[in-house]
């Protein structure tokens, strides 16, 4: 069962589950690329399964995409 997601939802779980913002302001689906804003300022994109169930949560400056220790 996949749950539905709005844009409003995503913001929500950005703003709880990482120091990033969501600035994508329309959602249309998993394989939808989004823009956030890093907490250093950085922006960059990602799609939210990636940034949810791959824990991408930051640009690639500050967690580079093949950090894997
Ligand atoms: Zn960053």
């Amino acid at each position: 069962m996949n749950k539905r997601w709005t844009i409003d939802d995503i913001r929500n779980y950005v703003e709880k589950n990482s120091d990033s913002t969501l600035l994508t302001t329309e959602y249309h689906g998993f394989s939808q690329k989004l823009l956030f804003k890093c907490a250093c300022g950085n922006n960059f994109e990602k799609t939210f399964k990636k940034f949810k169930n791959n824990h991408q949560r930051k640009c690639d400056v500050c967690q580079p995409p093949k950090a894997s220790r």
